[in-house]
């Protein structure tokens, strides 16, 4: 068989980056063979270096909720481009996505830009460690929040147990007050807290999980935990980097109805750009540096191109109607790969949450680490090779949530369930 250009240039690229990648969840390890490059994007579609276009449901692991290259975001880095990268200064783009963020967000009171989601979630917790003056965190096994060493914690056995570490040079002196809990799972969480009292600082939470694939909270599970964390004085932290503006337009927190005490954000808000924030009730964020002692820094955060893409982003998704038509395609996708797959006799188990989804195969309840788990990763796997081969760009992990875009069209969609009609009765 001829060699693609993909081949090729994986040739190359694995010379110079590890596995060939500067993201691990790039490469298609889980599923097999090479991962495509990419050329360039536009609306949906995505097309790689040997001219092939695919239905794109990875947008980038989230942000493009307005599609790849987008006129009026390219507008407007272009625009801003033009007077400038960078500064080292304030401007008043800044206070300009502030406030978007806020009209969606009204919980935030006041935040701080970053540049990344990891960078939002660490800087987070070393605030609400500075405000309780404890140590101890509460993470949810199954939960990502970044790469930073304090969360990079999963604890295979969860419940009551202290964390170790899941990557080598992650000391275990680091994550020694990194607690993990299961998510959906209250009584967990209660445990921790009558083992360490007045030790934890804080719970962080994605409201609704999306790195193991789409796990909606139970009822009750979200206002648990808020009450638990009033009750104990700890803070609650809503990781809503892949959740904001992608399960409702104000994130989990609007959709739930639970009111977190820090909320990280990221994806969406840097319109495709490297953004990531991190914001809250005034009387914590007033303890960041310079208006408090808890330090915290950014050469570039806050810079005009990231911005301006976030402003332009948020503006295309402020309009009801627009939210409407997502839920509706999302309502589609979920519907017609459901019951292609009863037709087709594939067992599996179809999660969404507004314009977040994922499809595991296998017979398992969508509830907690201990259940995925469980999923079939070999099905997923000829699953994955088969939508790719009919033109459907899927995340390349069972692991992982797909996600929607307003140039998403019902046309589309049907094209994206008829492929997974053929893709489910070739298993
Ligand atoms: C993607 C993600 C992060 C990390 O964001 P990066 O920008 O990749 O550092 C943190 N938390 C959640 C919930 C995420 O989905």
């Amino acid at each position: 068989m001829k060699t693609t250009n993909s081949e090729s240039l994986f040739a190359q690229a694995k010379t110079l980056f590890p596995g060939g990648v500067n993201s691990p969840v790039r490469a298609f390890r889980a599923v097999g063979g090479t991962p495509l490059f990419i050329k360039r994007g536009e609306g949906p579609y995505l097309f790689d270096a040997d001219g092939n276009r695919y239905i794109d449901y990875v947008l980038s692991w989230g942000p493009l909720i307005a599609g790849h290259a987008h006129p009026k975001v390219v507008d407007a880095i272009t625009k801003a481009a033009s007077n400038g990268t960078s500064y080292g200064a304030p401007s008043s783009l800044e206070i300009d996505l502030a406030k978007s963020i806020i009209s969606f967000m009204p919980n935030i009171e006041m935040m701080r830009f970053v540049n990344s989601g990891t960078e939002a979630t660490m800087s987070a917790l070393r605030l609400a460690r500075a405000f309780t003056k404890r140590d101890k965190i509460i993470k949810f096994e199954g939960c990502y929040h970044g790469h930073a060493d304090l969360l990079l914690v999963q604890a295979g056995s969860g419940v009551a147990t202290l964390g170790l570490p899941d990557s080598p040079g992650v000391p275990s002196d680091t994550v020694r007050h990194t607690l993990v809990a299961n998510f959906n799972d209250l009584d967990s969480v209660e445990a921790l807290f009558r083992k360490y009292p007045d030790q934890i600082a804080a719970i962080m939470v994605e409201p609704v999980a999306g790195n193991m694939g789409v796990v909606p909270p139970q009822y009750g599970f979200l206002q648990g935990l808020r009450s638990i964390t009033k009750r104990e004085g700890s803070v609650l932290i809503f990781d809503e980097v892949m959740t904001g503006f992608r399960v409702h337009p104000g994130g989990a927190q609007t959709l739930y109805q639970v009111v977190p005490d820090l909320t990280t954000l990221g994806k969406v808000i840097g319109g495709g750009l490297p953004v990531g924030a991190y914001g809250g009730k005034k009387e914590i964020m007033d303890l960041v540096a310079p208006s408090g002692s808890m330090y915290q820094a950014g050469t570039l955060a806050g810079n005009p191109l990231a911005m301006s893409a976030g402003i332009a982003m948020l503006d295309l998704i402020r309009e009801q109607k627009v939210w409407e038509r997502l839920e509706k395609l999302g309502a589609q996708l979920e519907e017609g790969i459901a019951s292609e797959a009863k037709k087709a006799g594939v067992s599996i188990s179809q999660t969404r949450v507004g314009t977040m989804f994922t499809t595991f195969f296998g017979d398992i309840q969508p509830k907690d680490w201990t259940n995925i788990k469980k999923a079939d990763t070999i099905i997923f796997a000829k699953f994955f090779r088969a939508m790719l081969e009919n033109g459907v760009y899927l995340a390349p992990s069972q692991f992982e949530a797909g996600f929607l875009s307003i140039t998403h069209t019902p046309e589309i969609i049907e094209q994206t369930i008829e492929a997974a009609r053929k893709a489910f009765t070739s298993l």
